[in-house]
């Protein structure tokens, strides 16, 4: 049953982490966003409809000015988003292009999911640009968003627009395979999780180590985001981003990554 996962879900959310999205040098990864949009472009030819939530304006702010990247200060770093953000839709508009491919850009905060009429916006441009068979990516708008009211990281904005789109799978692509019982960098006998269809009790048995660089929430924030789709009973997938085609080899029956399968599923 698992196998079918993909098979058997119209609606797929993709979110794609910063250190998936960069090189090692901060730029855009040309190479991996080709791969990315060939298999958006595969799931589409397979009747799928794909939203994109994409990280990494920060870092694609940094390699394009070229300054700033030790800044702490707010709203420097919320001016190195706004610089990268036009990059990262730049690079994604380019490279979709070459299959045909429209895309979007959505910017969204946290105030957007609390209000019932801007949700219902939300839901109506989404179904019009999936109709149309353009390719919505979101992002936090991070110019508006401070600490206080900002969803703070993608995996819970994927989450979030997952449920409010309706949809049946959310896949996570970061920089790891999938969920571990401890963290792998630090932990060489570390054993990685196949399936969990028990979010909580997965929690009390695994422990949570640092972040990547640029990651801003971990596997910490993956785990919540998995605990709120399942609640609706959207299964979730964590995968290995820079993987050549994973998304094909998931939707092909081979067990990667971390599966969190609803409990009525
Ligand atoms: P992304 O940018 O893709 O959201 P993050 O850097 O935020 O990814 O989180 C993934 C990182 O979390 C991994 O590279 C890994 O080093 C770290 N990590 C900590 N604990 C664990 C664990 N138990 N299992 C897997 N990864 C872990």
């Amino acid at each position: 049953m698992y196998d079918n996962i993909i098979k058997n879900s119209n609606k797929i959310m993709i979110k794609i982490g910063s250190s998936t999205i960069t090189s090692d040098d901060g730029t855009i990864d040309k190479e991996f966003l080709d791969n990315f949009a060939m298999s958006v472009k595969y799931l589409m030819d397979h009747g799928k409809k794909v939203i994109v939530v994409s990280s990494g304006a920060r870092i694609a702010g940094v390699s394009t000015i070229g300054k700033w990247s030790r800044k702490e200060d707010i709203h420097y770093k919320q001016a190195l988003c706004a610089i990268g953000q036009v990059e990262l839709m730049d690079s994604y508009r380019r490279i979709f292009n070459k299959y045909d491919l429209h895309i979007a850009q959505i910017l969204l905060t946290k105030d957007d999911f609390d209000s019932k009429s801007r949700t219902l916006n939300i839901r109506n441009t989404l179904f019009t640009l999936l109709d149309e068979g353009v390719v919505p990516i979101i992002n936090e708008n991070d110019t508006v968003s401070v600490d206080e009211i900002k969803i703070g990281d993608n995996d819970m904005l994927a989450a979030y627009s997952t449920v409010v789109w309706g949809g049946d799978l959310l896949i996570l692509l970061s920089d790891i395979e999938g969920i571990y019982d401890k963290n792998p960098s630090e932990n060489s006998d570390a054993h990685m999780i196949h399936v969990v269809d028990d979010v909580e009790e997965l929690e009390k048995k695994i422990s949570i180590g640092k972040t990547s660089s640029f990651g801003t929430g971990g596997i910490a924030t993956k785990i919540k985001a998995a605990k709120m789709v399942n609640k609706y009973g959207i299964p979730m997938i964590v995968a290995h981003g820079k993987t050549r085609d994973i998304i094909k080899e998931i939707a092909e029956g081979n067990k990667k990554g971390t599966r969190f399968i609803p409990k009525e599923k």
